[in-house]
Formats: C-alpha cells, sequence, structure tokens
C-alpha cells in the first residue's frame, strides 16, 4: 500500500482485545477490550457494549494483544525506500512489519556525497524534509531533514531552517564540529527556533566519524543522549552513568549498540526512577544493516535481561518516545493518532502470554499493524508466526 492518507470519514472499531497495552508508563495496562478510530484518531477506549461502532469496519482482535504502533527513534534514511550504506530497497516497508510505525532521522548522513558546506547542508535538510514527509511506505510516518551541524553555521541559518519546516538536528558529531562549546551553542541556537537535537554518543561508528565523550555530550545539552549505549562503541561504564546523573535528558538505547552497555543504562535509570527518558531507537540502516525486527528486539533483550515487565519496555519504544519526541502516536489515549500493532504469542514460545514470552526473551509474533485507522498490514512477514491473529470482519 503505497502513501495511505486517512479517509476522513473512516471509522474502525477493534473488538475482542485480549490484552491492551496503553504506551503509557504510568498505566501500561488499560481495562478495555475495544478501540474505536474516527478519521485517523482514537474516539474510544473500553468495554465493546458502551462503544457505539455503528458504521464502523471491524477488526476482530481474536483475544490478541494490543499496543501502540512503535516507534524507531533514530534511524538513517537516505531517499525513498532505499539505503544506500547496504544498497538495499524496502528497509522501511520491512520495518513496518517489525510493528515499527514511526521512525526520526538522526541524520541522512549516508547520502552519497553528502554536502559539508553550510548552503548544501541546509538545501539537503529541506530536500529530505519535505520528501520524506510526502512519502509513507506502507503507512509508516517518516520524521527526516535532520541536518548535521558544520563550522561555519550561525544563528541565521538555524532561523532559516526552522522557517523552511526543519525540526530536528542530525547526530552532533558526525560533522566537523566535536567540541564541547560549538555543539553548545549551535544546540541552544536550534532549540530557540524549536529544532530538537540528538548527539553522537561513544566512539566512531564509521570512517569519517569520532569519538564524543562524557565530557562533549554534558557541554553540548543536546535535548537526545543519542545511542548513550554507543553505536557500536560503547563508553567506559563511568561515563554512561555520568550521563544519567548528570544530565537531565533523554537516554537513547539502540539496537546496534553495546548490550552491556544498554542493560548498565537501564538499571541506573531505574535507580534514579528516571524510566521515563529511556527511548529506543535500532541506529539503521548502518554498517549492521537493516533490522526490521530490531525495535522488538531492544524491548525483549531489555525486558528479559534487566527484568522490566513486558509492557514497561513497551512505553520506551511508545509513549516515551512520543512525549519526548513530540507526537502524537504512541500512546493508546483518546485523541491520539489510531496506530496499532496487534501481536500474540509467537507459536510455540515457552512463555504463557505475549508478556510472559517477551519477559523470557521471545519476540512476539505481530499478527496486523493499522496505521492512522487504517489496516496495513495483516500478519507480519518478518516476525515469528503469531499463536492467534487478527481479522478484518467487516470491511468497507
Ligand atoms: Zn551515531
Amino acid at each position: 500500500m503505497a502513501n495511505p492518507e486517512p479517509d476522513k470519514t473512516a471509522r474502525l472499531l477493534i473488538r475482542n482485545i485480549g490484552l491492551l497495552l496503553s504506551g503509557d508508563l504510568q498505566k501500561p495496562i488499560l481495562d478495555a477490550d475495544a478501540v474505536l478510530a474516527v478519521d485517523g484518531k482514537i474516539a474510544a477506549i473500553g468495554k465493546e457494549k458502551d462503544i457505539d461502532g455503528a458504521g464502523a469496519s471491524v477488526v476482530d482482535a481474536r483475544g490478541t494483544t494490543l499496543m501502540p504502533g512503535l516507534i524507531d527513534s533514530h534511524v538513517h534514511p537516505v531517499a525513498g525506500d532505499w539505503t544506500p550504506r547496504q544498497n538495499q530497497i524496502g528497509w522501511i516497508d520491512s520495518y513496518l512489519h517489525g510493528g515499527v510505525t514511526s521512525m526520526i532521522s538522526a541524520g541522512e548522513v549516508h547520502t552519497p556525497g553528502r554536502p559539508k558546506d553550510v548552503v548544501g547542508l541546509k538545501a539537503m535538510a529541506v530536500f529530505a524534509q519535505r520528501s520524506f514527509s510526502a512519502f509513507r511506505p506502507g503507512g509508516v510516518r517518516i520524521y527526516a531533514g535532520a541536518p548535521v551541524i558544520e563550522h561555519g553555521m550561525v544563528e541565521e541559518d538555524f532561523k532559516d531552517l526552522a522557517a523552511a519546516g526543519v525540526t530536528l538536528l542530525g547526530e552532533v558529531g558526525l560533522g566537523s564540529v566535536k567540541d564541547g562549546a560549538t555543539a553548545r551553542q549551535m544546540v541552544g541556537w536550534a532549540r530557540k527556533f524549536g529544532i530538537q537535537s540528538t548527539i553522537h554518543t561513544g566512539g566512531p561508528s564509521i570512517p569519517g566519524s569520532s569519538l564524543i565523550d562524557k565530557d562533549i555530550v554534558l557541554a553540548a545539552d543536546a535535548d537526545v543522549i543519542g545511542h548513550i549505549n554507543g553505536g557500536h562503541t560503547a563508553l567506559p561504564d563511568d561515563q554512561i552513568v555520568t550521563l544519567c546523573e548528570k544530565s537531565s535528558r533523554a537516554l537513547e538505547i539502540v539496537h546496534n549498540g553495546n548490550e552491556k552497555a544498554a542493560l548498565l543504562t537501564l538499571r541506573t535509570a531505574r535507580e534514579l526512577k528516571q524510566l521515563d527518558r529511556v527511548i529506543l531507537g535500532t541506529d539503521s540502516p548502518a554498517g549492521s544493516g537493516v533490522q526490521p525486527l530490531g525495535i522488538l528486539r531492544v524491548i525483549s533483550m531489555l525486558s528479559s535481561l534487566a527484568e522490566v515487565p513486558a509492557e514497561i519496555a513497551v512505553c520506551f519504544a511508545t509513549g516515551n518516545t512520543a512525549k519526548i519526541r513530540k507526537l502524537d502516536c504512541g500512546m493508546v489515549a483518546a485523541g491520539r493518532a489510531a496506530t496499532f500493532v496487534l501481536m500474540d504469542r509467537a507459536q510455540h514460545s515457552a512463555g504463557t502470554n505475549v508478556l510472559d514470552s517477551i519477559q523470557r526473551g521471545d519476540l512476539p509474533g505481530i499478527g496486523m499493524v493499522i496505521v492512522d485507522g487504517m489496516v496495513s498490514t495483516q500478519r507480519s512477514r518478518n516476525t515469528p508466526p503469531a499463536t492467534a491473529a487478527p481479522e478484518i470482519v467487516k470491511g468497507r
């Protein structure tokens, strides 16, 4: 399905939901078995008998679990659904089959011949923002146009970018600005004009990038401590703990990072009672490839190895990210985007139910993805098969 836009008169009732995960850390499980979407937004959540589904298309969840669509907080898109890093076509559509319905660019840094002069990098950012906002493979929403800051940029450049619709910076540190003072000044200019920032954390990712240590991260004070667990090379443990303690910014854990450092980050955030700062990304496509199931894998890894209840781990990739990134998706709440994943325990998982299976380290099976109130995919081609899968019982 290419570029579906919500039908302004569409009503979709999802009933017979076995378990409803809200994506909200404050109340991760809702006592409800039905959700009504109208015009692509959530109109009602509750018991089916209390919801007026007249005239709606109907999905029978068949007792499966509904959660908000997953958000990948760290991707590197380039052009359309193609990545030159691994020369692969269709990667975004593959992620949809891993439950990812929103993606945030940390810079279109794999663009062949990426311009590094100020006029060129600004032009590329505006182009990427426009191009990806108009291109939604399978309905996936891609927030892109994330310029990488370079020496020579002045305050006016950030004003121009914001006026042109740019809302993100690419990873600070991937360009020529690698010192804390300059980074802080430019991050401040970006923030002044409503542009959110992310910083590369840890050792170099690919030839051409370089080490960003805790002192630079703290000095730059970007909104998101990008891949705090390294991408791939992590900082020493004491530096990761210091970042958790001394900064109040978001702690982004990525699939393409150091798993031991990811667990340290999560445990430290939990000790600080700041789990609301934890968000998840894949940091892909990259040298490690394309990971359609990357976000599900991080949820499962953190839940099983750091002993986090699965319904809480889901919040890291949904409500937490939505709040920090100021998105209208990521939580099952009235007025939010009607964007959901329906999943079940994978066939033959040792887990007794979907949450138990994730806490044992298995991946769930996805049976359906709904974007803006429309069914985008049915049984995933990429996850292990779900034990039970929803079905469309009344379509228009
Ligand atoms: Zn990076």
